[in-house]
């Protein structure tokens, strides 16, 4: 799957303009240019893929905006070796992105034709992300507890199961509102009952729902 001089120099100016929207994270940005976003698009938005916009894929669902993935990303404090959760695969974008800052990734996903192919398109494309057909609001209670806890769409409250499944001094990202509009939410564990609790702003994400798909 070809990544050419064209879709690498459109990939820079991406980067530029996710800089100046206020993303200074060298190690996230970098990982941006890393992964060539239009591998993992729907055909029919391909030239489109380096604008700093979400776009339909399979499912009536999106593959976030690259500003947002950059600023999920910074928030969550990846580090090399970290056992991250990522709760709706979609596209396997943001699961890229978490890959090349060295993350050991895992993924569920509720609607079965993504999952199903998003899976073999990560595999084809050399990731090593371990994806899972399943309920985010359960996780991932064989493998759990997590470094880092990523949620990709819009839920209407926390999901204390997931707050189970963090470690202590581990970090959850998560977009929080039950209508179209959420406040992007982190949460650090410092202890078995006690978070610190912290708003940084308002995005849109597509609705975390219960039940497969
Ligand atoms: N991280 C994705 C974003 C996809 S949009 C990307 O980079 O492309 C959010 C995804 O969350 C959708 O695919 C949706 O089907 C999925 N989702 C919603 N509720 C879920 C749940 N309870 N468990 C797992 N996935 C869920």
């Amino acid at each position: 799957m070809e990544d050419n001089y064209r879709q690498q120099g459109l990939r820079r100016k991406l980067i530029e303009e996710i800089k100046s929207k206020g993303i200074d994270d060298q190690k996230v940005l970098n990982a941006i240019d890393e992964v060539p976003r239009h591998l993992f698009m729907d055909k029919a938005f391909l030239e489109f893929a380096y604008s700093d916009k979400a776009f339909p894929i399979e499912a009536g669902q999106t593959i976030s905006q690259p500003y947002t993935v950059a600023f999920q990303t910074h928030l969550l404090d990846v580090y090399k070796g970290a056992k991250v959760l990522e709760v709706g695969t979609g596209s396997g974008y943001q699961a890229a992105v978490l890959e090349k800052l060295g993350a050991w990734v895992f993924s569920i996903e509720r609607h079965k034709v993504l999952y199903e192919k998003t899976r073999k398109l990560l595999n084809k494309l050399g990731y090593s992300v371990n994806c899972f057909y399943g309920d985010g609001f359960k996780g991932l209670p064989p493998f759990a507890p997590f470094d880092r806890i990523l949620i990709t769409c819009g839920a209407p409250e926390i999901p204390h199961e997931l707050l189970n499944q963090l470690k202590t001094g581990g970090i959850m990202v998560v977009p929080v509102g039950a209508g179209d509009v959420q406040q992007m939410t982190t949460i650090l564990k410092k202890g078995d009952k006690d978070y610190e609790i912290h708003q940084s702003g308002k995005f849109r994400f597509v609705p975390m729902l219960q039940e497969k798909v």
